[in-house]
């Protein structure tokens, strides 16, 4: 397969994840398969009536050269001029509200997301079972109410400061942390410590937890049973620590707090409220591994929510 094909297939890849913006740096998805020759998304959404076929919309590119060596050449040809300032490709003329957008952006120019729970703290009225986050984590250990539990060596119930005003929400345990029985411990926890740290926390002042507490065998994607046994808990966890801006981490847990089935190129960039609370949406540490491109605009989400939690402690 030549370059530019197995970067089409990436692209359409990416849209078709959600995402719409700063796959090559300043190079959204769309304008990156408009230099391939590909339609634009507009294009791809009138979809046919029932019973049609799904249009083409991947004609070959009559303007693009074939044959780079690899990506870069693939976009270099295909129009995309690399930035003198950082070596990165952009196509010319860039919007200038893409670089570095958070810092130079006033909270008031933040787009609102989807709201769920009311304004007030219903949520935080409505009690359950557990008093305290000790009490949760017990009955963690012994919950049998999915099947998980079988599989997993450790419950991972979460763990961090009772009194966070940042609270850190990941999708699922993964090997080392069914291991230790601590989440986010590997890899992407390492990055996730480093995106902290970048926005002056530490583990110590942050709680992270996750929407499931046992591991998915093989690090599968939670199941709809398993997310709705599991569910309680996190929002016990949510009502009893009471913090100022929660990060969602990842599609799963943006989807599942924000009840959506929207993608997360769409859910970044926003401010949505859980109860009251400001929800900041952005990538999985796991997804900033493979996707290096994907770290600058979750630099962005996390100022964004650096920058309500500053406003909230004001308050
Ligand atoms: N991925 C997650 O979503 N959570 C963890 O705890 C580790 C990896």
């Amino acid at each position: 397969m030549d370059a530019r094909e197995q970067l089409r297939r990436f692209l359409e890849q990416r849209r078709e994840a959600g995402e719409t913006e700063l796959v090559f740096d300043r190079l959204s998805v769309d304008e990156a398969m408009r230099a391939l020759g590909a339609a634009p998304r507009e294009a791809r959404n009138q979809r046919p009536e029932a019973g049609g076929s799904e249009p083409n919309v991947h004609p070959e590119p009559k303007s693009v050269p074939s044959g780079g060596a690899d990506w870069r050449a693939v976009l270099k040809d295909a129009g995309a001029v690399p930035s003198e300032k950082v070596g990165r490709y952009a196509m010319p003329a860039p919007p200038a509200t893409t670089e570095n957008s958070q810092a130079s952006t006033s909270l008031e120019q933040v787009p609102s997301g989807i709201v769920v729970g009311g304004a007030g703290k219903e949520l935080f009225a409505k009690g359950t079972p557990f008093s305290t986050l000790t009490e949760l984590v017990t009955a963690v250990a012994t919950c049998t109410l999915c099947p998980l539990h079988r599989d997993a060596k450790n419950p991972v119930p979460g763990e961090g400061n009772p009194n966070a005003g940042f609270m850190c929400v990941g999708e699922a345990p993964g090997a080392t942390e069914d291991e230790l029985g601590r989440p986010f411990v590997g890899q992407a926890g390492q990055l996730l410590d480093k995106i902290l740290a970048a926005i002056k926390l530490a583990r110590s002042d942050v709680y992270i937890c996750n929407v499931l507490k046992h591991r998915p065998p093989g690090n599968r994607n939670p199941m709809p049973d398993e997310v709705q046994a599991c569910s309680p808990y996190l929002l016990r966890q949510i009502e009893l620590i009471q913090p100022r801006v929660i990060v969602a981490f990842g599609t799963f847990a943006a989807q599942t707090l924000l009840n959506t089935r929207e993608g997360i190129g769409k859910l970044r960039g926003k401010i949505h409220r859980f109860y009251g609370v400001p929800l900041v949406v952005t990538y999985h540490p796991a997804a900033l591994l493979r996707n290096p491109a994907w770290k600058r605009p979750a630099w962005d989400d996390v100022q964004l929510a650096r920058k309500l939690l500053d406003r909230a402690n004001r308050n």
